[in-house]
């Protein structure tokens, strides 16, 4: 196992009316009210009563509130520079995100960006390191992307889709009202379960030893994502089959399962240059296809990692009728189940049924390797990354 040093100090406020608290949350935190931003995006959670549910806590609790909606998903960099520019001499306190991972990366892009004199996008290309930020604070309408605990942020300029990181944009308090959810499309459940799954997957995927401890946990959860992820699917109204994926939605991202290790973030990776050349493919949905032509390119390279995956995770039984299955048998049953759970779960897993045969494999590839290989499993250059995107066309 590798050192390491943890501190998330995201206060989660979680359960029914959750978002009732928020004004008084981020009085506590502040220690002071004043004047904060609230963005949302194209308009659910003001349908929804949720924005005005936590516009009047903010208010009840003294705060000044400005809004601006209009996030989209996968986020623009051109709408974190016009509302840094509308912010920037407006004194405010602390900007609060209502929605999804889009808003709050926003929200996060904007905190850093508000206390940086030049352009934020230098974040995202490296040419500047976040040094101040307004606080963040999160109320959730979409378990997904779990940006509400994380210190990542993912933002698109011009089919660039580039995410950092930095402790300072990990947000304060989130609040976390299963039953907001109730109200997702299907396709925002499935793609948001799948995100979730692949946050601690990706973290799962290690080649670090002496991990039990964590291996243990991330199993628990992989497994709990995959029983209730169908009841949610077919009953968005089950407030505890919610409560299930809203907690392991949350966790998985917060850097807990990747205590002590390497992680990998290869399927991500790929999948941030999908959606970043069609910004129309949801994350999740993206994840979906990538997911499992990584598994088979890649289990070759570290089959007892992958095996412990079918074992412990999918449930693959190591005989069959009395007879021994080989450990490649095994692997390859606990991909083929991920891949019918993926199903279950109503998602495409080939880029042809995802509706975007026509994506320019190559050169998303060679986009993918240009700061050098992705992933730490098995690091993939640009034919990796190729040979993958090959195998999950069809
Ligand atoms: P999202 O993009 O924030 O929202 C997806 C859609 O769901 C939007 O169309 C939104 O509609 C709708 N929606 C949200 N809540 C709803 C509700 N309660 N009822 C009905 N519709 C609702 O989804 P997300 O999956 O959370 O975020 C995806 C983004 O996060 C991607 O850009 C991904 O790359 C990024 N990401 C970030 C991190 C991180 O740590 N920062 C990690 C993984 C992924 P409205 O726009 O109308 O509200
Ligand atoms: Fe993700």
């Amino acid at each position: 196992m590798l050192n390491f040093s943890y501190h998330n100090p995201t206060r989660l406020v979680f359960g029914r009316d959750a978002e009732t608290q928020t004004g008084a949350v981020i009085r506590e935190t502040l220690g002071k009210s004043g004047k904060v931003l609230v963005l949302y995006g194209g308009g659910s959670v003001r349908r929804t009563g949720l924005l005005d549910a936590v516009r009047s806590s903010l208010e009840e609790a003294g705060f000044t509130v400005i809004e601006k909606g209009g996030v989209q998903p996968n986020p623009r960099m051109n709408f974190v520079r016009d509302t840094v520019d509308w912010i920037r001499d407006q004194a405010i306190k602390a900007v609060v995100a209502v929605g999804g991972g889009s808003v709050i990366d926003t929200a996060k892009a904007v905190a850093i960006g508000v206390e940086y004199e030049g352009d934020s996008w230098d974040f995202f290309t490296g040419e500047a390191v976040p040094e101040k930020a307004l606080p963040v604070f999160a109320v959730l309408s979409i378990p997904a992307a779990g940006s509400e605990q994380s210190t990542r942020a993912v933002i698109t300029h011009h089919g660039d889709k580039i995410g950092i990181g930095s402790p300072l944009i990990r947000p304060r308090a989130a609040l976390i009202n299963p039953a907001r959810f109730a109200t997702l499309p299907a396709l925002q459940i499935s793609a948001g379960v799948v995100d979730m799954f692949s946050h601690i997957l990706e973290r799962y995927f290690s080649n670090t030893e002496h991990t039990e401890f964590v291996d243990g946990q991330a199993e628990a959860a992989l497994r709990t994502i995959l029983e209730f992820g169908p009841k949610v699917l077919s009953n968005p109204k089950d407030y505890d089959a919610w409560c299930q994926i809203g907690l392991a939605g949350s966790f998985a991202h917060n850097g807990y399962f990747g205590l002590g290790r390497e992680e990998d973030w290869a399927c991500h990776a790929i999948e941030h240059e999908i959606s970043g050349w069609n910004e129309a493919v949801v994350h999740g949905a993206g994840l979906a296809v990538v997911i499992p032509a990584w598994m088979r390119y890649v289990s070759q390279f570290a089959p007892a990692r992958f095996a412990a995956f079918s074992r412990r995770v999918m449930g693959v039984a190591d005989t069959t009728d009395g007879e021994k299955r080989s450990e490649a048998a095994v692997i390859a049953l606990g991909i083929a189940k991920f891949i019918s759970w993926l199903q279950q779960m109503k998602l495409a897993t080939t880029l042809e049924s995802l509706g975007i045969g026509d994506c320019p494999i190559e050169s998303l590839a060679r986009h993918a390797v240009r700061k050098g290989p992705i992933g730490r499993l098995k690091p993939l250059s640009e034919d990796d990354v190729l040979a993958i995107l090959t195998a999950a066309k069809s």
